[in-house]
């Protein structure tokens, strides 16, 4: 059953989306789906001048990656659309002069250099200019030009904006489901342009046109769009239209230090701050996060369940998630956390599943141009070493030596632990493990152990350097399922070359 909660994300294509952009469409989708309502893509595209090639794609790509899929946008079409709003150009213009008309808004006709001298102006004095009810007689408008005057300049087709006319003397009366109430006197606000010389309207306006015409139920949103509120909710009061709940959203502060969290802080401290990668910068999925450890740690970066709950899938987040219970302070960002995240999502998976991811990473580093591995035998080695891992490109480090004999060996391990009679245990070793008819770990450990208790030999002079040697150093998950999955001939021919080696 679908309900009348309505919300989009609207992010202009000016570039890569930020994850606090993700962070802001996932919010917005939680809300949705909780409350069956519909979760938009919009795209806010009318400043030209901003727009960057590939943008709107990246932004399409790093929702369906995520998983916060839309059920209207650009590429989804329904009856809201078009979805983009270069596409609903003709569209604004009707709206800024019925504001003209009802006497809430008004031509300006001031030009740049004007502008730019009173700017410039009050600067020198220490002040800053605002263009509103204290000073708009005395600039180039239709409030302080005649009716002819005005009329004239329009039919010569001189440049104009068109300015919201900011009421003087009211106390106005915001409210934000996350901030509560909020007062703002008007005097304080400058008269915004809703309508430019290029003949496309701002953010401001096209963004109330639209929210009223998609039926936009809720606003949610980041936090630097908290003082554009008061001139929203004026135009919607302007338009006669009912205006929708808005909630804006904390912002996500940096790792250390005082701020919001940018890309200088990403570069700095080794962290995407990306959901795909985006020229030379790698995004998450790049770095080898799983969505779900994404959308997981996104989620509490300024939501709180109100339990110590700390691993929610997207379901359970749905279910879980409340506006109410998203915090008005700033939420700091920590990396470690993230890692930590998928290090759980990836020790929660399958072995075959993890095993088809690290296929591709062996195919490569083993040239083997698309020769199929034994699957069995990855799954086995995955689930002997992916406890240590929070990646699964971290993999290969841990497991290079189940694929090849070593190279090297560990300098400081081998000064320790290969002695003047190691090779001729291990030549002991060698004898004992060629009769072994099913080479399997426990056949092996059984065969060892009781040789050397037999011998009363120190179990480490003989688990130490055999380790060395199949392994080259002193690393790795338990000795005796190592040498059952790289196989007897490999294990001899490994025990044999360290010999030569080492001794
Ligand atoms: N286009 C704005 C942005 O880039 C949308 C802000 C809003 O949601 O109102 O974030």
């Amino acid at each position: 059953m679908s309900s009348n909660v309505r919300v989009r994300f609207a992010p202009s294509p000016t570039g890569p989306l930020h994850i606090g952009g993700i962070r802001t469409a996932l919010f917005n989708y939680l809300f949705a789906k909780k409350n069956n309502g519909a979760f938009i893509l919009r795209i806010e595209d009318t400043d030209q001048n901003r727009y960057v090639e590939g943008a709107e794609q990246y932004i399409i790509d790093a929702l369906n990656w995520c998983g916060l899929h839309f059920d209207e946008g650009p590429t989804k079409e329904a009856d809201f659309g078009p979805y983009r709003q270069s596409e609903r150009k003709s569209l604004y213009k009707v709206y800024a002069e019925q504001l003209i008309e009802s006497g809430h808004a008004y031509y300006a006709f001031d030009t740049a250099e004007s502008l730019d001298f009173h700017r410039k102006d009050h600067e020198a004095k220490g002040k800053t200019f605002i263009y509103n009810w204290h000073n708009r007689l005395k600039l180039v408008n239709s409030l302080s030009l005649s009716k002819e005057q005005t009329n004239d300049k329009l039919n010569n087709g001189e440049h104009y904006v068109i300015r919201f006319k900011t009421p003087q003397n009211q106390l106005l009366e915001l409210n934000d489901i996350i901030r509560g109430n909020i007062k703002i006197d008007t005097n304080i606000l400058d008269d915004k342009v809703l309508f430019k010389s290029d003949r496309m309207p701002t953010y401001h306006l096209a963004n109330i046109v639209d929210d009223h015409l998609m039926e936009i139920s809720h606003v949610i949103r980041g936090e630097e769009w908290l003082p554009s509120l008061a001139l929203h909710q004026q135009l919607y009061d302007a338009f006669g239209w009912k205006a929708p709940e808005f909630a804006h959203l904390p912002l996500i502060m940096k790792p250390v230090g005082k701020g919001k969290l940018s890309k200088r802080d990403g570069d700095k401290l080794g962290f995407p701050v990306f959901p795909l990668s985006w020229n030379e910068s790698k995004g998450y999925k790049e770095a080898g996060y799983f969505p779900e450890a994404v959308i997981n740690f996104l989620s509490l970066l300024g939501w709180n369940p109100g339990t110590d709950q700390e691993i929610f899938s997207l379901n359970e987040l749905i279910q879980s998630f409340d506006l109410h219970r998203v915090n008005k302070a700033g939420a700091r960002f920590d990396p470690d956390k993230t890692k930590w995240y998928n290090q759980h999502y990836l020790q929660n998976k399958s072995d075959s599943e993890l095993a088809e991811l690290y296929m591709p990473t062996l195919i490569q580093k083993l040239g083997l141009d698309g020769e199929k591995l034994n699957t069995k035998t990855v799954e086995k080695v995955v689930s002997l070493i992916k406890e240590r891992a929070s990646f699964v490109n971290e993999f290969w480090d841990l497991s290079d030596y189940f694929f090849l004999p070593p190279s090297i060996y560990g300098v400081k391990a081998v000064k320790k632990q290969w002695k003047e009679n190691t090779g001729e245990l291990m030549n002991d070793v060698l004898q004992l493990i060629e009769p072994i008819k099913t080479y399997a770990s426990e056949n092996i450990e059984n065969t060892i152990k009781e040789w050397i208790t037999t011998n009363e030999l120190p179990f480490g002079k003989v688990m130490a350097p055999l380790r060395l040697a199949i392994v080259g150093d002193l690393k790795g998950p338990h000795l005796f399922d190592i040498m059952e999955i790289i196989g007897k001939e490999q294990s001899i021919s490994r025990i044999q070359k360290a010999i030569n080696v080492l001794n």
